[in-house]
């Protein structure tokens, strides 16, 4: 479980970034952030595993308040909490099976991932993976041969090969055409179920956010303006949350 109590970020500029956040996440929501850009939804998802770190307030991930960690501890965190990116973050020289690989890097011991060692279960659950993502047959390629769509679905079998108990997805659909980013989406969606993952994902199309989450979460200028379940969502809600009416940019369209 994940909660946030009084939370609140001022960047170092002065910039406040979140407002007085309280929020409960129980174990396996799929939850989609919305907003408009600039609402807070990067720096919500990051505070999770601190790659931003709250000025205020309390973060309990599990019970333990994160914003007291010392590195150690961020290391651990980092691996319960496995991030995908809008650009993948994928090292392009290497191939897909290793870029996999990267995510059993908390797990194995420093010299031996150095020299690329991976025991042979790691290997198997990489494969497994890259399978789940329908892209097995990829494996030996260089990462940066691979599509857009491709790449990111290396990235979504890298944190699952991970094993973290969060996924924390920020637009990982925004460099992608609309059938792309249906795939990619159901996808995250059939892995977060079926390994009980909760999952975070920040979208900024308001049809897939209804269409894929079970909770939306509104944000707009560093605060939580709505939270409540997608299928109460209704256009009014997105409009009182992007605070203008809705337009056509706003839905990535396409089919499933
Ligand atoms: P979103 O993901 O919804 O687009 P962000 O969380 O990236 O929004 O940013 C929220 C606000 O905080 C924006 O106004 C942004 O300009 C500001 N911001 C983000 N990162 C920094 C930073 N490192 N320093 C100062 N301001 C920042």
């Amino acid at each position: 479980m994940i909660e946030f109590k009084n939370v609140s970020l001022t960047y170092p500029n002065g910039h406040q970034g979140l407002k007085n956040i309280n929020l409960t996440i129980n174990d396996g929501e799929f939850i989609v952030v919305v907003g408009l850009s600039g609402a807070g939804k990067s720096t919500l998802i990051r505070s999770i595993n601190r790659l931003v770190t709250p000025t205020e307030g309390e973060l309990l991930v599990d019970g333990e308040d994160i914003l007291k960690y010392n590195e150690r501890k961020l290391r651990k965190l980092r691996t319960k909490a496995g991030m995908i990116f809008q650009n993948y973050n994928l090292v392009n020289r290497m191939s897909v099976l290793r870029n996999v690989l990267a995510g059993r890097l908390g797990h194995t011991g420093t010299i031996r991932s150095m020299l690329g060692m991976f025991p042979q279960e790691d290997v198997k659950l990489a494969l497994d993976n890259l399978d789940r993502v329908g892209i097995m047959n990829k494996a030996y390629e260089r990462a940066d041969r691979l599509s857009g769509g491709q790449q990111q679905r290396v990235s979504i079998a890298r944190v699952v090969t991970q094993k973290p108990s969060v996924i924390l997805a920020d637009e990982p659909v925004a460099s992608l055409d609309p059938p792309t980013s249906h795939v990619v989406m159901k996808d995250l969606k059939r892995i977060s179920r079926e390994d009980n993952l909760t999952t975070l994902v920040n979208l900024h199309f308001i049809d897939m956010a209804q269409e894929y989450a079970d909770r939306i979460i509104g944000l707009r200028d560093g605060e939580v303006v709505f939270d409540g379940p997608a299928d109460q969502v209704t256009e009014k809600t997105f409009e009182d949350i992007y605070g203008r009416p809705i337009k056509e940019d706003d839905l990535l369209g396409g089919d499933e």
